[in-house]
């Protein structure tokens, strides 16, 4: 075969008629993930992955830090000491815990989420109210031993993320912090990434071992299935009590801390931005997020090589300087198989720069709308802003369409079957909601996934299970 013989490539898959397939083959493709590493449900994060996991962490950093969080790192094995200390918690944990035993010595645990780690240390830091409040995060891998089929960062049995342990004087300040939380999520994930999702609070029976109540936010995934994302939780005072973290007051009695706990899982986040922005030709990123934002493919004869590289080095340094991260393709591949190279790797903008571009204005190639347009050097940030507007309005759209209102069982059914997620009518959710919610799940596998919490939504009719007097909105939807 010649060099410069075409060579037919593509990735070609119906995302919304086959996610899952699609799913796996993008993570393939992309080289985002490979799954042939030999432990079932752990899998190898590769260099696109671990880059975009790394700008998400810097992100969620950024932000907590500018909100009074500080970073610490804490052991990744959990004496089984402090895990048996709060009995909710354990009782809701011990069935995902890996589990380290050496003859004649303590039983630790690879951290599946860190709480009883962290407030042994809370018990020592914290003496009076000027120590308060005490609000700290760490970077870190979670191991849970999941039974249920694994996904690559979907579920799998070790996922990355922060997670933030926050202890205050008053339930008033507890509350404020769960508030900020959802609103460093929607700052983030919404208004940055473009992925939309709604702050439920979820039904007593789903809540976090150990909290009073969670707030978790649902994004919609292609195939009609909502994955939890970020998820915060107030904390009854049951931690604060089993760790003895006390402080005196400012008129010197002593009290429990209120805590709060928030969690980030950034590989699964990652998981969402794959599917919700990617498109049947493969992985679509934002500007704001991907490693490389601009590729550039110099496309010469031997007769011209030497002005086009010179080029193509001048638009690198401007660019650079505006700080955009810039690669040239200088590879050995045709132009063609370039293109289809960063194509599936979802690199938001492309400029070639031949012959007819030395002298007028540069070819740009949106790989959103896959289309190519004509601009100035000076606009290439723009168009990647606008990019990341467009990715989010179609997220948007997309979204608001799958919220159906539904008034009977089945409505529901019907519902859930065009992978969308169904809005009720119900009657409780604490205790006395249980039944209805059971048999939702029963016949439908979905899931009562909470209330707004953001909004106050008045329930009008019936609840749409058991028929009486409904007092709350709630969503419906299958879930990972
Ligand atoms: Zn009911």
């Amino acid at each position: 075969m010649g060099k410069k013989e075409k060579v037919k490539v593509s990735f070609n898959i119906n995302k919304k008629e086959n996610f899952s397939n699609w799913y796996s083959e993008i993570l393939d493709k992309a080289e985002i993930t490979d799954i042939r590493y030999n432990v079932k449900g752990f899998v190898v994060i590769r260099p696109l992955g671990a880059f975009l996991i790394e700008n998400l962490y810097k992100l969620w950093e950024t932000e907590l830090q500018k909100r009074g969080h500080f970073p610490v790192f804490f052991p990744t094995v959990i004496p089984e000491e402090n895990f048996k200390k709060e009995s909710q918690h354990i009782e809701g944990f011990s069935p995902e815990v890996f589990w380290l035993e050496k003859k004649g010595e303590e039983k630790l645990a690879l951290r599946p989420t860190s709480e009883t780690a962290f407030y042994q240390l809370y018990s020592l830091w914290i003496r009076s109210w000027r120590d308060l409040p005490l609000k700290l995060y760490q970077r870190a891998n979670v191991f849970r031993y999941e039974t249920k089929a694994t996904r690559p960062l979907i579920r799998a049995r070790e996922f990355y993320w922060l997670e933030s342990h926050n202890c205050f004087a008053s339930r008033e300040e507890a509350e404020k912090q769960v508030q900020e939380d959802i609103e460093t999520t929607k700052k983030i994930m919404y208004q940055k990434l473009g992925i939309p999702f709604l702050p439920l609070k979820r039904p007593e029976w789903d809540k976090f071992a150990g909290a009073e109540y969670t707030i978790g936010s649902d994004v919609l995934m292609p195939d009609g299935k909502v994955i939890q994302q970020p998820s915060t939780h107030l904390l009854e005072r049951g931690f604060a009590k089993s760790f003895n973290i006390k402080f005196t007051n400012k008129e010197g009695k002593e009290e429990y801390v209120w805590q709060t706990c928030y969690g980030p899982a950034v590989s699964r986040i990652l998981a969402s931005l794959i599917s919700i922005h990617g498109d049947d030709s493969g992985l679509v990123l934002p500007f704001c997020i991907s490693p490389i934002q601009v590729v550039i493919v110099p496309i010469y004869t031997m007769k011209n090589k030497r002005k086009i590289w010179k080029k193509v080095q001048e638009i690198k340094n401007k660019l650079e300087q505006e700080g955009i991260r810039v690669k040239i393709d200088d590879s050995e591949k045709t132009p063609g198989e370039k293109f289809y190279f960063w194509e599936v790797r979802g690199v938001p903008l492309r400029i070639e720069v031949g012959e007819k571009e030395l002298k007028e204005k540069l070819t740009l190639f949106l790989r959103d709308e896959k289309r190519k347009i004509k601009v100035d050097l000076k606009e290439i940030k723009k168009q990647g802003l606008n990019l990341d507007k467009r990715l989010k309005r179609k997220a948007d759209k997309e979204f608001k369409n799958s919220i159906i209102n539904c008034k009977s069982l089945e409505e529901v059914k019907k519902t859930l079957s065009q992978k969308k997620i169904a809005r009720c009518n119900f009657c409780f959710i604490d205790k006395r909601g249980e039944k209805c919610a059971e048999i939702v799940e029963k016949n439908f596998l979905a899931f009562v996934r909470g209330i707004r919490h953001d909004i106050k939504e008045k329930p009008t009719g019936k609840c749409v299970v058991c028929n009486k007097k409904a007092n709350v909105v709630v969503y419906i939807a299958k879930s990972y």
